[in-house]
């Protein structure tokens, strides 16, 4: 078990810290090595996605990664902002689906801000496609228009392949769940909607115990919000994909809740918290590190096959929850507020108690 751990910026080594604490009671065998990301990157090397940061993640066979950012990046070049380094890493990878859960814990109802009786008993999972889109579709950039205004463009593009790929892998978790597949698009107004929507429906012909369904991504976001449970699995466009899943985020009550898993071709994967660097409360211990936890259970299944201990680590931050301890953003009336490395030592300390 080679396991390449990418903390990134902000919060990012603070709940990073939290999950290999946990790493190494569930598996205390695995290896793990830190490489420098993001504006990590920048700091070590000049560049956000360094040479030997690439080189560990290409060996490895799985990453453990934090969140890269920095509080201000308008005016820094694209290609030293810190998120570019994830961008390309993801590229270089060929990690194309982001597989995002969002799973209601009972003990949590009362911190999401929809109505109990709305994500009582959520269980989503949204499928981002994560290689194409408008974050690399070419031509982009700034040009000057001839009434000599200044333009901003890019281009949404989708291969058949690229869209085949995720919505495959789209399928095949709807088949291991409750047989629902709702594909998110823009197909009344965008070209590679279309298309996007066509390679679903067909490629859905090779999966006919799924339920396939097709959502346009204003109504498929409203219906999130009025009736997030009528879903099991939803895949959708890069962009789309960023969006939805973060509101899907707050449904469960908090960003810091959700983990997510980043796959390719094979079984290595890049694992990461849903949320950025977040660095307003960057460097105070108050960050919920309950994602990068859950992240590091989404590697012990999806890359390691390690369902018991996966599931060990899923039970443990249950009991936590259930003990009443809260992160301050998951904070309720009733329950103990407690800091980023205290909650990380909850959830090792609930781990011992399940194997003694
Ligand atoms: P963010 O997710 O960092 O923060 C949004 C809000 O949620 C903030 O108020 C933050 O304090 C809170 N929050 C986030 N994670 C939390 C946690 N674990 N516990 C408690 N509260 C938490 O998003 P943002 O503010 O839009 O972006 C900040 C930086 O992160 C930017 O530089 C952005 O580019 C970057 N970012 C990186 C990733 C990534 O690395 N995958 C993803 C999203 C944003």
């Amino acid at each position: 078990m080679k396991i390449a751990v990418m903390p990134g910026d902000g919060i990012g080594p603070e709940v990073v810290a939290q999950a290999v604490k946990v790493l190494r009671v569930v598996a205390p065998h695995a290896e793990t090595e830190e490489a420098a990301i993001g504006e990590a990157g920048i700091q070590a090397h000049g560049v956000p996605l360094p040479q030997p940061t690439l080189e560990l993640a290409r060996k490895a066979d799985a990453i453990l990664f934090g969140s890269v950012g920095v509080a201000d990046e308008a005016d820094i070049p694209r290609e030293r902002r810190p998120g570019t380094g994830l961008l390309q890493l993801r590229e270089a990878l060929t990690l194309y689906a982001n597989f995002r859960p969002a799973y209601m814990f009972p003990e949590l109802i009362g911190a999401s801000t929809l109505r109990p009786e709305v994500v009582d008993g959520l269980d989503i999972v949204i499928v981002r496609e994560l290689n194409g889109d408008v974050y690399f579709g070419q031509p982009r950039g700034f040009e000057t228009n001839e009434a000599g205004e200044r333009v901003g463009f890019n281009t949404m593009r989708y291969s058949e392949s690229e869209v085949e790929r995720v919505a495959r892998a789209a399928f095949e978790a709807a088949r291991r769940r409750r047989g629902k597949l709702c594909s998110v698009d823009k197909a009344n107004v965008l070209e590679a909607s279309q298309l996007w929507r066509e390679v679903v429906t067909r490629v859905g012909r090779d999966y006919k115990d799924v339920e396939l369904s097709h959502l346009f991504v204003d109504a498929a976001s409203m219906m999130l919000m009025r009736r997030p449970k009528q879903f099991d699995v939803i895949v959708t466009g890069n962009i789309f994909g960023d969006i939805l899943s973060d509101a899907a985020a707050m449904l469960t009550g908090s960003i810091g809740m959700l983990p997510s898993a980043s796959l390719g071709y094979n079984r290595k994967g890049l694992y990461e918290p849903v949320h950025g660097s977040a660095p307003d409360i960057a460097g105070k211990d108050i960050a919920n590190p309950l994602a990068a936890i859950l992240s590091l259970a989404m590697m012990l299944r999806e890359s390691f096959e390690m369902e018991a201990a996966a599931s060990r680590v899923e039970k443990s931050v249950r009991a936590v929850l259930a003990a009443g301890y809260r992160t301050a953003d998951i904070q309720q009336e009733g329950t103990q507020c407690i800091g980023t490395r205290d909650m990380g030592d909850a959830v090792v300390e609930a781990l011992r108690k399940q194997a003694a």
